[in-house]
């Protein structure tokens, strides 16, 4: 990404990896084990399609086992290497150690530009990947259990999903080989925007430390605040809806593949969507402005800047110009580790991709939960708990009547509290409790510790500090 010679992804990770490493005292070992990649598959495969056979490159990489199934997702780009893939499945690792998914880090991806190919032709490379993967266990739902990401969705996770139950008949816990799936096929309400739901989340606490924003030289809550958006895709969509619609956020910029749109108003993130599905770009949209070079965008003046994109879009030939003070990383790996260093140099706070995209895979355990016990969240609880909350009501309006004050309970509140809740909130409860508790355990060290200047190194202490006992207490 950079245009100046900087570490590859995974030198980055493995460096900011490193500065955390140097502030534990872990045996001596156990650092290495930790941080390589344990295992990384490369197929390549062809499939015969317009009247010719295509090869195709795809990745998956295991970084962690140290808990099993492990965990990430699927990335259809032009831009997948081994690199890359290795990168992401060491911070899946992190990812899942730091919200406790009870999962090893994986990650996959296919060299592929799906928007090239139709749908039944992009049906029949994810059922050959997905072949190829599953008959060496690398689909699997007690060993690997993959998920969307960049370029997939619902629909290629069905895919996955069907392939690997023809290939295994009898796998009674097969759907949950993968996660991500659409609702009508073993999927779970909410899991689509969780990423985005996540990254609200993880605001909302951030702001509820007034010690934590004034570190980033805010204050106050998120109404209000201007945020600049990178990437339009389902996490930055879903996130800047999320913050515009419930939290009085204006959303000031958004920049995509073909330039930028800002607008000091605010810009409304379903309108600019539906815009680019029918246009293929943010060009000619008619609100705000366009902006040509939508990497400038990133150094607009704004509170929040929320990189939902590519990795390595913040790196040393722009951060000393980004101007945010809050960079919270929707993407996986957007800051490169001399970007980091830069910023943090300047103040701006960053909440790191670990935690802050974590609400995907967090939602992803729930499905695979889900999956495991055969039955929908809530189904069993809901109508007795709306009855025990009827019963309160009840006895709350015969009082009234008793006492000769015929006072009544205000319709809003009885609706809300009598409504049981169902699967998509208990799974936004679940999502919430997740977040919160994560960012506790990171801003805890954050503050504690003299030596832990940035939430970065924070989320890798408690994250490495997991994986460590983890191994420890298999006697490695
Ligand atoms: N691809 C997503 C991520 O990077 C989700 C992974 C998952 O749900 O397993 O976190």
């Amino acid at each position: 990404m950079s245009s100046i010679n900087e570490p590859s992804f995974r030198e980055s990770v493995d460096l900011m990896f490193n500065r955390a490493v140097s502030l534990m005292d872990l045996p001596p070992g156990l650092e290495e084990k930790i941080r390589v990649c344990n295992a990384t598959y490369t197929v390549r495969f062809g499939v015969r399609l317009r009247g010719e056979i295509r090869t195709f490159t795809g990745y998956r990489s295991v970084h962690s086992e140290h808990m099993e199934p492990v965990k990430g997702g699927i990335r259809y780009s032009m831009g997948v290497n081994q690199d890359e893939v290795e990168a992401l499945a060491a911070l899946m690792t992190y990812k899942c150690a730091l919200v406790e998914a009870p999962f090893g880090g994986s990650k996959g991806g296919l060299c592929i530009d799906p928007r090239e190919y139709e749908e039944h032709e992009l049906e029949l490379i994810t059922r050959r990947f997905a072949y190829e993967l599953a008959k060496r266990d690398l689909i699997n739902p007690s060993q690997n259990v993959p998920a969307p990401d960049m370029g997939t969705g619902e629909r290629e996770m069905a895919w996955i999903a069907d392939q690997y139950q023809r290939m295994n008949t009898t796998d009674i816990n097969g759907k949950a080989c993968v996660t991500g799936k659409p609702l009508n096929a073993g999927g779970i309400a909410g899991r689509v925007e969780a990423t985005g739901r996540g990254v609200q989340y993880a605001l909302r606490e951030f702001f509820r430390y007034e010690e934590d924003t004034a570190k980033a030289g805010l204050s106050g809550t998120l109404d209000g605040k201007r945020v600049v958006v990178q990437g339009l895709g389902n996490v930055g969509y879903h996130a800047a809806k999320f913050l515009a619609e419930d939290d009085g956020s204006v959303i000031t910029g958004v920049i995509e593949r073909d330039g930028a749109i800002v607008d000091d108003t605010g810009i409304n993130a379903d309108e600019l969507r539906n815009w680019i599905m029918a246009h293929g770009g943010v060009k000619g949209y008619p609100h705000g402005t366009y902006v040509e070079d939508g990497a400038k965008v990133l150094e607009q003046a704004c509170d929040i800047l929320i990189p939902a994109a590519l990795e390595g879009v913040i790196n040393l030939s722009n951060a000393d110009r980004v101007k945010a003070p809050l960079i919270i990383e929707a993407a996986n790996g957007p800051v490169t580790a001399g970007a980091d260093e830069i910023l943090r140099d300047k103040g701006c706070v960053i909440i790191p991709d670990m935690y802050a995209n974590a609400g995907g895979v967090t939602v992803s355990y729930f499905e695979w939960v889900k999956n495991l016990s055969h039955i929908r969240f809530g189904r069993m609880q809901r109508r007795q708990e709306e009855a025990r909350h009827q019963l309160v009501v009840d006895q709350l309006e015969t009082l009234s009547d008793s006492l000769g004050e015929k006072w009544s309970l205000d319709p809003m509140f009885k609706e809300q509290y009598l409504r049981g809740a169902g699967e998509l909130e208990l799974v936004r409860s679940g999502l919430d409790d997740t977040m919160r508790t994560a960012y506790q355990s990171m801003r805890k060290v954050w503050h504690e510790r003299d030596d832990v200047q940035d939430l970065r190194t924070a989320a890798y202490l408690v994250s490495i500090e997991k994986v460590a006992s983890s191994y420890r207490a298999k006697g490695l």
